[in-house]
């Protein structure tokens, strides 16, 4: 079987086939670098890098452009700046390197390009003046908007008829639009926030900057220049974002009606219990957060643990489930630690899983009975069943992990790493041997409190973090 994709464009299945195979084009749209990404903000970088792995495993590593952007221009990065007074650039920059950090925490692979909004000025003011010369923007109180009733495709993505394009429009109500579903390209800046000149043609006296839905055409031009194979967001992207991203991008281009994407992906949402995580009801978990208390794979792991498109309900029971499988994996892979890795082939069930469109409960199943067969295998088998287990598994994100330092958890979210451990277990056995038993029993305190389980042995003291 060849991959299959749900493609919410034409909202089925379709068989992916890359325009080039040399060269296969993903685009996912970023975060807003001015606060912690939550946890549902992390499911699309986990959810796409299955699919960039899994595409560069059949294309080949160097086959595989994937682009996804920060967006380092926006209100509420204004606003964060005016709040904190720290610059900008400060903001944004530190927010983005957090993001990196986090998500490659999560086993998040680098994409190949990272282009940010304010780079690309000059790409965005170039397809507004196109838009504006093809009459699909017009210039009114110092903004420039998009004429949407002059896209006759418009809606057919998120699948919403007028009205409730209008109704989702109406969130923001303003006197400069000429209809109620048309949004801004361009928008006027205040002396104390960013902006850039407009070209003298657009007929505005100030500085501006762009509207969020802009900045990623411009992006996707800048970095492909050309149709892309795909391009993935959350579920809450489709509209308006995505609709006004195909929108701009169509109309701007000469021959008129070139798709912006062949394939467009959507992640389902991510809810707290019954609630969707939001900043308005006060719900948020950032992986930042539980990086502390959590090992990355085990956030990789609950975040993969249904299928992409459907929604995803977030518990500390899932984080516990995660781990103890997690585990289960680890500890057949330390009892194979002598085992050497011999070449195998991508297990077919594993493959199947990922080819129906990423199906990754039913890969993890696969993963399981993997670990059944290491367990049961004898002679060389050990070695084959290890490395297909490895193989499936890395390719996922799994296993990267030493499995000895791994089932004796974590050394960074405790107060005592594992030198400071053996320092005081070493120190312990001095005192025991001067018949100092109060400092020895202060240790023993001392280790409990920090989950460090420990037994006296014949061959002296082993320990594990409870
Ligand atoms: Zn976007």
């Amino acid at each position: 079987m060849t991959l299959q994709l749900f493609n919410t464009y034409s909202g089925k299945k379709e068989t992916f086939v890359p325009q080039k195979r040399s060269r296969v084009t993903m685009y996912v749209c970023g975060p807003t670098v001015y606060s912690y990404a939550h946890i549902g903000n992390a499911r699309p970088p986990v959810v796409f890098d299955v699919l960039f792995r899994w595409l560069r495993a059949q294309y080949g590593r160097d086959a595989v452009v994937y682009a996804r952007n920060f967006t380092d221009i926006d209100d509420k990065i204004i606003r964060a700046s005016q709040e904190s007074g720290e610059p900008i650039a400060a903001i944004t920059e530190k927010y983005a390197e957090i993001y990196r950090q986090d998500t490659g925490a999560l086993g998040v692979l680098p994409p190949t390009l990272e282009p940010r909004a304010t780079e690309h000025i000059p790409e965005m003011q170039a397809l507004i003046t196109t838009l504006l010369e093809k009459q699909h923007a017009y210039t009114e109180q110092e903004h420039i908007l998009f004429r949407v009733k002059s896209f006759a495709e418009y809606g057919k993505l998120s699948k919403l008829d007028q009205e409730e394009i209008i109704a989702g429009a109406r969130v923001e109500v303003a006197p400069y639009k000429h209809d109620a579903a048309d949004f801004v390209l361009w928008k006027p800046s205040s002396e104390n926030e960013p902006g850039w000149k407009a070209p003298t043609g657009w007929g505005l006296s100030g500085k501006g900057r762009p509207g969020w839905h802009l900045e990623c055409s411009a992006m996707i031009e800048a970095a492909f220049e050309e149709t892309i194979d795909i391009h993935g967001g959350g579920q809450d992207l489709r509209f308006p974002h995505h609709e006004n991203e195909i929108a701009q991008s169509c109309c701007a281009l000469e021959t008129g009606n070139v798709p912006l994407a062949r394939f467009w992906l959507h992640n389902g949402f991510l809810n707290m219990g019954k609630d969707k995580m939001s900043k308005s009801v006060g719900n948020i978990v950032t992986p930042n957060e539980l990086l502390k208390s959590w090992e990355g794979e085990v956030l990789r792991w609950a975040l993969l643990s249904a299928q992409y498109r459907q929604p995803l309900e977030w518990t500390d029971g899932l984080l516990e489930q995660s781990k103890k499988q997690l585990d289960r994996f680890y500890r057949v892979l330390n009892d194979l630690s002598d085992v050497e890795i011999v070449n195998v082939a991508m297990p077919t069930r594993v493959a199947e899983a990922l080819n129906d469109d990423l199906n990754t409960p039913e890969a993890f199943a696969a993963l399981h009975s993997l670990r059944e067969l290491a367990v049961k295998a004898t002679g060389a088998d050990r070695a084959t069943a290890k490395s297909e287990l490895l193989a499936a598994g890395n390719l996922l994100g799994f296993f990267e992990a030493d499995p000895g330092r791994w089932l004796k958890g974590r050394a960074a979210d405790k107060a005592l790493d594992d030198a400071a451990i053996d320092a005081l277990l070493g120190e312990r056995a001095a005192a025991r041997k001067a018949k100092d038993f109060a400092r020895a029993d202060d240790i023993r305190d001392q280790l409990a409190a920090a989950s460090v389980i420990f037994e006296d042995g014949p061959e002296g003291t082993t320990w594990r973090r409870g």
